[in-house]
């Protein structure tokens, strides 16, 4: 069976060869809608939790709700947005179960979660485990570019101590010249700066002036939670007609 014209295990990355445990977790999570699945070392990851692995759950963001969003969010964007990430949520739980289960100790991070002691950054930086599985790249808008799917994405992970056999493969490439997200950003909070390994998403992006625009501008919207512009220009999301450069 193919998912997005490709076998399923071009949709499954880091991993050089998989146990029984392996598959079960990446069938749970297809079945489940997740696009696409990956396997990190996060051992050495700020804010890993004292765990060794994470398990990165990608979901592929619907092409005919992002299309709607012409320099601002829409409402089935924001309640596209919220179904994703209560799905995601979901997903991680039961991988954490699954995986708890089979006596390896795990816990699922939220899609999105942030606290009031730290409004910009959530318990773990999903976008780090779905670099470092190699599933894509990250851009200048400091979103997860997927190799498969450009900015179309959301994540959720899990943080594990099961050991796997990883791949460590990761993807070459960043946005080169391409500033059309920077210019597109009706905050101008977008930097315009090329991701480099260890960079905060403050370095890209000025994530107050981009939350503060979303609350003032967008308040009908979700009480002003989304955007997605920057997902929806993306040319790597392919949505515009773009002449997308893929990823190696
Ligand atoms: S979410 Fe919107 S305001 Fe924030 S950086 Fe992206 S385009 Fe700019
Ligand atoms: S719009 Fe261009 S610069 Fe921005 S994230 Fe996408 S590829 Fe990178």
């Amino acid at each position: 069976m193919k998912l997005y014209g490709k076998a399923r295990e071009q949709l499954i990355y880091g991993l050089s060869s998989a146990d029984a445990v392996d598959n079960r977790v990446c069938d749970m999570l297809f079945e489940c809608g997740a696009a696409f699945v990956g396997f990190s070392d996060v051992s050495d990851v700020n804010g890993n939790h004292g765990y060794r692995a994470c398990v990165t759950i990608g979901f592929k963001l619907f092409d005919g709700i992002l299309k709607g969003i012409a320099g601002a969010p829409t409402y089935e964007y924001f309640h596209h947005y919220r179904t994703v990430n209560a799905a995601l949520d979901g997903m991680a739980l039961r991988v954490a179960a699954y995986l708890n289960s089979q006596g390896f100790e795990s816990i699922g991070i939220p899609a999105s979660q942030s606290s009031d002691r730290d409004p910009f950054h959530g318990a773990f930086a999903h976008k780090t485990g779905a670099r470092l599985c190699g599933a894509g790249v990250i851009g200048k808008n400091a979103l997860f570019l997927s190799r498969d799917f450009g900015a179309k994405v959301r994540l959720a992970s899990v943080l594990t101590d099961k050991a796997f056999d990883f791949s460590r493969a990761l993807c070459d490439g960043d946005c080169g010249d391409c500033d059309i997200c920077k210019r597109a950003c009706p905050a101008g909070a977008i930097y315009g700066k090329n991701y480099v390994p260890g960079d905060d998403v403050s370095v890209l992006v000025d994530v107050a002036k981009c939350s503060a625009h979303m609350k003032s501008a967008y308040r009908d919207i979700g009480r002003g939670a989304v955007c997605g512009v920057c997902i929806a220009e993306c040319p790597r999301s392919n949505l515009k007609g773009y002449a997308a450069s893929l990823l190696n």
